[in-house]
């Protein structure tokens, strides 16, 4: 299935549909979700600008981080509830060290998953509207 592009100075060119599988699996391994040959980390807690490998701009307008963010702040929400379930009916601990490890997490969780937010959040904008090419 092909999907219409309109480009700036209202050319029309036409481009492949992209692959959910193959974007999703590039977000996990933290690579381009467009070409999935480069590292979208430049180095840690700093996203590359855009793709060394195929000019794809990574780093969009101001407040495209906004959405990152979003996709951190709700992943660490199940993950904190999906811990809470774990630790209370499963393991049947504590209710004050519950509280103790549920706080751990909710401070640690979202550092250690700022790329993959960043990765996910890439992926998806790449699915739903195409990310733009590097205008340098
Ligand atoms: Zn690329």
């Amino acid at each position: 299935m092909n999907a219409v592009d309109k480009m700036s100075a209202g050319e029309v060119v036409k481009r492949e549909r992209p692959s959910i599988i193959n974007t999703l699996l590039r977000c996990l391994r933290l690579r381009c979700p467009v070409c999935g040959e480069a590292s979208i980390v430049q180095r840690p807690f700093k996203i590359k600008h855009h793709c060394p490998s195929c000019d794809t701009l990574f780093m969009r307008e101001a407040g495209f981080f906004v959405g990152a963010i979003l996709v951190n702040v709700i992943t660490t929400d199940f993950v904190i509830l999906a811990l809470y379930i774990l630790c209370l009916a499963v393991l049947g601990l504590d209710y004050q060290l519950i509280i103790k490890i549920l706080f751990g997490a909710a401070l640690l969780f979202p550092v250690a998953f700022y790329h993959y937010s960043w990765s996910i959040w890439l992926g998806f904008d790449h699915l739903v509207e195409g990310l733009p090419k590097s205008p340098t």
